[in-house]
């Protein structure tokens, strides 16, 4: 039987394109409401999707879309630090310069 390799698809909360899971950066609300990002995919919590590009966050930011699927308040400051620390993080590692 061939394997069906079957990637589930997520809507980026600030473009809302489907993408591949492994192409978004999660989110997630953890069990005591604080927001962060989950780099690995792995953290406990309600969790959203973003593509790997602040633009997105920024416009997820700006709509509210984020702190809608999260239903949660996200202070400015986590949304800071989490545009900055996707800044930080090289892009491109799970692709190869595919735009
Ligand atoms: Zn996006």
């Amino acid at each position: 039987m061939p394997k069906v390799k079957k990637i589930p698809q997520r809507q980026c909360v600030g473009c809302r394109e489907m993408r591949d899971k492994r192409e978004l950066l999660r989110v997630v609300k953890s069990p005591e409401g604080g927001v962060s990002l989950d780099f690995k995919g792995k953290q406990p919590g309600r969790g959203a999707y973003v593509c790997h590009n602040p633009d997105c966050l920024k416009k997820a930011r700006k709509t509210r879309a984020l702190e809608r699927a999260l239903s949660t308040a996200i202070p400015p400051e986590v949304y800071d630090a989490m545009e900055a620390e996707m800044d930080a993080q090289p892009k491109g590692g799970l692709q190869n310069g595919a735009s």
